[in-house]
């Protein structure tokens, strides 16, 4: 995955140096944790993160479990995968379905992060395993925002819901209200709802956003958010944290070249899991998040 790749060569790197040794030394230890502490910095992981990260490794590595291990520096590859699994939200967590459907999932996010493409995505997805998704136009701010999602539900062959001239037009509030009512009549299991973003977080934005959880009642509410932002990334999610409380989070643009670690950050920081990660443009780019896997493809 591109956006990890140059953290993955530091900490590959200073791994290799740790392997060439015995039994570690604690002046040893302390060296890999300062690399380790830089490495992740330089990747734009949040310092709190990192504060607490190198901690706990550095505990640890310090302890029995290394110093009895055949293969000490092994054993702290190990700690450190573990450890990464566990910023990265720990076990997997899968979409919760409503026990009465429709399961409504509301989508936030700073305008640009990547909602109205991860709509059409999770359309896509859902619909390959057997679901009727109604994808849902609630960001009126965007001239543009309705037939963006027209033409991704075309794509994805899902049926969108947008509010008609004149009725309810400009008000995202009413039109997700209606949508649930029309998914209830047409027998959509699945409500998606893509909501206004601006570029900025804004009151205004959030106070619409916040009315829209509200009046839907989402079983879902996922925060979207493009791993090019960088050190920005934990403020915004903070504040969608605050305004909306959001379920989970979807890492957006992993295949792009940014350092990636502040968008490693969110997940420690807000304490909400990553569901799942957007890798392109295309409808397809797209996959469930597993923290154990994405720590093993940051440490391979
Ligand atoms: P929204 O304003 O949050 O609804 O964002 P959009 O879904 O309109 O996405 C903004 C831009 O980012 C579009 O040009 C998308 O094609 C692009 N985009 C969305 N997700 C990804 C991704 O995972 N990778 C890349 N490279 N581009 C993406």
């Amino acid at each position: 995955m591109a956006t990890f790749g140059s953290l993955s060569d530091r900490l590959t790197q200073t791994f290799s140096a740790l392997r060439t040794k015995g039994k570690l030394s604690p002046a040893d230890v302390d060296k890999t944790v300062r690399e380790i502490r830089r490495a992740l910095l330089d990747a734009d992981v949040a310092l709190t993160v990192v504060k607490d990260f190198t901690a706990t490794v550095r505990e640890r590595a310090l302890g029995d479990e290394v110093s009895r291990a055949l293969n000490p520096a092994q054993q702290v590859v190990q700690i450190v995968n573990e450890e990464l699994v566990t910023i990265l939200g720990g076990q997997q967590r899968r979409l919760e379905f409503a026990k009465n459907p429709p399961t409504v999932i509301m989508l936030a996010g700073l305008q640009g992060a990547g909602k109205t493409t991860l709509a059409g995505k999770l359309a896509k997805w859902l619909k390959a395993q057997g679901h009727t998704p109604l994808l849902v136009a609630a960001d009126l701010q965007r001239p543009n925002a309705v037939t963006q999602l027209q033409v991704v539900g075309e794509q994805a062959g899902a049926a969108v819901f947008a509010p008609e001239p004149g009725n309810g037009v400009g008000d995202p509030v009413r039109v997700a209200k209606d949508a649930i009512v029309h998914a209830r009549s047409r027998q959509h299991d699945v409500v998606i709802v893509d909501t206004a973003g601006r570029l900025g977080v804004d009151a205004e934005l959030m106070k619409q956003a916040a009315g829209i959880r509200t009046a839907v009642d989402p079983d879902e509410v996922l925060f979207v958010i493009d791993a090019m932002i960088g050190q920005d990334a934990v403020s915004t999610a903070l504040a969608f944290q605050e305004g909306v409380d959001f379920t989970g989070v979807v890492l957006s643009k992993l295949d792009g070249d940014a350092r990636g670690g502040a968008a490693l950050s969110v997940a420690s920081v807000t304490g909400r899991p990553i569901m799942f990660a957007s890798t392109g443009e295309g409808l397809d780019d797209f996959e469930p998040f597993h923290p154990d896997r994405m720590a093993s493809r940051i440490l391979d």
